[in-house]
């Protein structure tokens, strides 16, 4: 495989970026290779300015869920361009937008855009501590709510890939009260909630955790939560950043029939462009400037590009439910194909699956919490990943996030992976 121009652009970037990029991982330094530099990608293949092509399974770490470049998605943002960028006055497309939102996710009544995951974590937070008038939140080990200061404790995703779960920088004042516990973990739940209960504003948790892998809350682990929260009256909060329009159209509400009090979305209702909702019951929401106390501004939220093509990726996903039974159908192929993998070559190894999105961890399951997790083989998966991506897959560079399909991969897309992640488990191994 020739990276000779990747290369290049490195050498210049680490020049004028740290480690030569825009978020830790993407550097591929984990996994001890130079990033790619991607010069464009379409449907289910991506390709890098060496002229090599993948197929693609980090689809920008989620939201592209009909792939790279739909064409009924990004045909005639052109002329939306051409009305304008930005106007800092609302639109119609705006109201559109919240209006398909709430009409998909049955607990709130209201959202307010803004443009990132981190946004929607953080404001979704400061809002249920001023409607409790509490100050202690609750998080779970593994999960990653994006890196506010008080939510960068014990993350996963890139945090644990560069091992820094709880970042530098941020001030033991500022984490003081966010309490954390095992996920999946009922009894550490209770008992926090005895000693804790009453001072405690939300519990934020990632429905299936996508950012250790992937790790699927157990049924019983969210009911509890759900339970918990209304009898100390404190605020659940998914984080549906990964989950939300890609477990069901209904997010975690439909896959899972239960409902929190709030919820925060992210990249998935931007289709790529940069996009982050929190939102709410009404009496929640109404703590919102301008209507409540609670300040949360942004210039660039609810921008129209994103906006237009938010919109229409949702409305697609909303008139098509053959697209979830086909993900659903794919994902499973997949999973199967991986288990049966492993199972030939004799590697007592886990895989993981929620809906769409897939991981093959390199120990020994049940794989339910982080330090589950933690028991991974890195070194194989490191020689591993170099392996498929020298057959022409591009897998996420690191053991901690899932193998994220769109409705682009095709059936032979997966039957490819298959077989080049038989090869390249044998010879890792
Ligand atoms: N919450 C979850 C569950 C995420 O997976 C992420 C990012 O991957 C975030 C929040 C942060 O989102 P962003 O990267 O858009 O700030």
């Amino acid at each position: 495989m020739n990276n000779k121009k990747s290369a290049q652009i490195y050498q210049e970037a680490t020049k004028y970026m740290p480690g030569g990029v825009n978020s830790p991982v993407r550097a591929f330094k984990s996994v001890g290779l130079n990033p790619l530099f991607i010069e464009r990608a379409q449907g289910s293949k991506i390709y890098d300015v060496d002229g090599n092509e993948y197929i693609d399974y980090i689809c920008s770490w989620g939201p592209l869920m009909l792939g790279h470049s739909p064409s009924q998605i990004v045909d005639g943002i052109e002329e939306i361009i051409k009305k304008g960028t930005s106007y800092g006055v609302p639109t119609k497309i705006e109201v559109d937008m919240a209006k398909i939102i709430v009409e998909a996710y049955p607990a709130i009544d209201q959202v307010r855009m803004v443009n990132s995951g981190t946004e929607a974590t953080m404001s979704a937070l400061r809002v249920a501590r001023a409607f409790t008038k509490r100050n202690k939140i609750l998080k779970f080990e593994g999960c990653y709510h994006g890196h506010s200061d008080a939510l960068l404790v014990k993350s996963g995703s890139g945090t644990i890939t560069y091992g820094v779960p709880t970042s530098p920088g941020v001030p033991d004042d500022v984490v003081k009260d966010t309490l954390v516990c095992r996920y999946n973990d009922l009894d550490a739940v209770r008992d926090i909630f005895e000693e804790y209960g009453n001072e405690i504003a939300a519990v934020i948790v990632e429905t299936v955790s996508g950012n250790m892998g992937v790790v699927p809350g157990k049924q019983e682990f969210l009911q509890l939560l759900r339970d918990i929260t209304k009898e100390y009256n404190s605020v659940l909060i998914f984080d549906e950043v990964i989950t939300g329009f890609r477990l069901h159209y209904n997010s975690s509400v439909g896959y899972f029939g239960i409902n929190p009090d709030m919820v925060c979305f992210g990249k998935i209702i931007g289709a790529g462009l940069p996009v982050g909702a929190y939102g709410g019951k009404k009496e929640i929401m109404d703590m919102v400037s301008p209507v409540g106390p609670v300040y949360q501004a942004g210039t660039l939220s609810g921008n129209p590009l994103a906006m237009y093509m938010g919109k229409k990726n949702l409305e697609i996903l909303r008139d098509n439910p053959q697209i979830y039974t086909e993900l659903e159908r794919k994902a499973t192929k997949l999973a199967e194909g991986l288990k049966s993998n492993i199972e030939k070559l004799g590697l007592d190894y886990t895989v993981n699956r929620a809906g769409s999105l897939v991981c093959l961890f390199f120990a020994k399951g049940p794989i339910n919490n982080y330090e589950d997790v933690t028991k991974c083989d890195i070194s194989k998966f490191n020689k591993y990943f170099k392996e498929v991506l020298k057959r022409g897959i591009l897998l996420a560079p690191t053991q901690f996030e899932a193998m994220f399909l769109s409705n682009a991969h095709t059936d032979e897309d997966i039957e490819y992976t298959i077989k080049a992640i038989y090869e390249a488990l044998k010879i890792s191994h």
